[in-house]
């Protein structure tokens, strides 16, 4: 077996040099699924995840805009076109100095599997530009939007191709993208998610991906006979999905001690309550400021430069913020200072030695395509009621995200199972893969 996955492995990386990112998420998915193919002959002798690895379209295009200096700026823009088979592309748009094909195929990728998991009808997609909206001001961030949806609108559409948020694009960006495609097309459609309630939007779509990887965890937890309430909880980041996660988990009665951002991490030993977290919300979304300012109003808390916070002894960790930012050493001290369960809010937070780590000494561990699909899976019922031109209540649209995520976690047992352990991991690829895969058989070779 290890020599099919390694011959498949290297075939991948030879059309795809200088991509590690995007060989990290196909690797994790190559050990997990080809077993599973080799074992079906349905599947078996298809060139089935070589076609899966290959977008089916990849767009690259320049960004020029004008900044306040009058100064010319030009950036790279991106739209990964990964797989159609059980729908229209869906996937979040990045924008982060960082981004390049690599993250941004890795992130189609892996939204294949997600979108499949929501058993919703969502193909996967990604994209985004190298421009770094922080420091901007606000009429900088919409010039560039607009001059990034004046090429991008040419290849989406409501039924075509239909982009959402991700690091660096929130409602801001996403209203001034919006706006750019509607003048554009003359038309008001369902093009992008994360819309404004007013104008289209869901309600629960901002809350909608921490939401559901605390019911995740949450399900985690109670098939293991725990549950959450009174547990320790470590989060990274302090963008939309930590906002959200820390909410939920502090009303489901867990303490949520730290948050991040790029320059450090805040540790409050009291724990942060929901006054608090509507200070860092304020912080973060209107102030634009650093995740430093915290102690400023609570100075009892610490703030730790340049580190992140998985030294801080919980029994759950949550880490939304971005890729690799948990390696080997972290997930061992993790497990040494007593966590046993990690839910991943981010998409690929956990460097592959790091879930080695997790499932050697069989913790509880889900993987961002599992546990973070709830926000994708509320953009998919944000493209239902534009369809039908309706708005579910807050309660309504709650209730779904909640059913969605039990679901996934179904999946995940039906095929993750293990000598009573699940391997979340292995649960979440193949019960991705198997919709994917009947799909595109059925369709012929395309
Ligand atoms: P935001 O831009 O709202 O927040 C990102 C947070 O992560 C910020 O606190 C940011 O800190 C921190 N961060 C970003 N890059 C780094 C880095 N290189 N090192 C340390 N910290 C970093 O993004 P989201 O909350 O939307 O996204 C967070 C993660 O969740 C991403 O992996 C995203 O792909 C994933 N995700 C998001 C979904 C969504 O609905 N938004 C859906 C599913 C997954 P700083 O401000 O200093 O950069």
């Amino acid at each position: 077996m290890d020599k099919i996955i390694k011959e498949f492995l290297n075939e991948v990386n030879k059309r795809n040099q200088n991509e590690p990112e995007f060989m990290q998420a196909v690797t994790e998915v190559a050990e997990t699924v080809i077993p599973y193919i080799v074992k079906n002959d349905f599947y078996y002798g298809q060139n089935i995840l070589m076609r899966m690895v290959e977008p089916e379209r990849v767009v690259s295009f320049r960004v020029a805009w004008i900044d306040d200096q009058e100064e010319i700026q030009v950036n790279r823009g991106y739209r990964i076109e990964m797989n159609s088979a059980i729908g229209p592309y869906k996937g979040g748009l990045r924008f982060h100095p960082s981004v390049n094909l690599s993250v941004l195929k890795f992130l189609a990728f892996e939204q294949i599997f997600k979108n499949s998991l929501t058993t919703l009808p969502m193909g996967g997609g990604k994209g985004g530009s190298d421009f770094n909206p922080k420091g901007r001001t606000d009429t900088e961030v919409m010039r560039f939007c607009q001059s990034f949806m004046t090429e991008l609108f040419r290849h989406i559409g409501p039924n075509r191709d239909i982009p959402a948020g991700d690091i660096g694009v929130g409602s801001r960006e996403i209203g001034y993208m919006f706006g750019q495609y509607k003048r554009l097309k003359n038309e008001f459609t369902g093009v992008l998610t994360g819309k404004g309630i007013s104008w289209g939007g869901s309600l629960i779509r901002p809350e909608a991906t921490g939401y559901g990887v605390v019911y995740f965890v949450q399900k985690m937890m109670e098939y293991n006979e725990t549950g959450l309430k009174g547990k320790k909880v470590v989060i990274s980041g302090s963008g939309n999905v930590a906002q959200y996660a820390a909410e939920k988990a502090i009303q489901l009665g867990s303490k949520v001690l730290t948050l991040s951002d790029s320059s450090g991490y805040i540790y409050d030993a009291e724990g942060i309550d929901e006054e608090k977290l509507a200070h860092v919300m304020q912080l973060k979304n209107i102030k634009r400021a650093r995740i430093s300012a915290y102690i400023e109003k609570y100075p009892k808390a610490k703030f730790v430069s340049e580190k992140s916070p998985w030294e801080v002894a919980c029994e759950v960790a949550l880490p939304c913020a971005t890729q690799n930012e948990l390696n080997e050493k972290d997930a061992a001290l993790l497990i040494s200072n007593g966590c046993v369960c990690v839910g991943e809010g981010a998409n690929m937070p956990s460097t592959p030695e790091a879930i080695h780590q997790f499932t050697n000494h069989k913790i509880l561990y889900a993987p961002g395509k599992a546990s973070n699909a709830g926000g994708v899976a509320v953009s998919g019922l944000e493209m239902a009621q534009n369809s039908l031109r309706y708005n579910w209540s807050r309660e309504e649209v709650d209730a779904k995200l909640q059913s969605i995520m039990a679901d996934i976690h179904k999946s995940c047992l039906d095929f993750g199972k293990e000598d009573g352990y699940v391997n979340y991991v292995k649960g979440a690829n193949i019960a991705g893969f198997v919709k994917v895969a009947d799909a595109m058989l059925a369709q012929g070779v395309v």
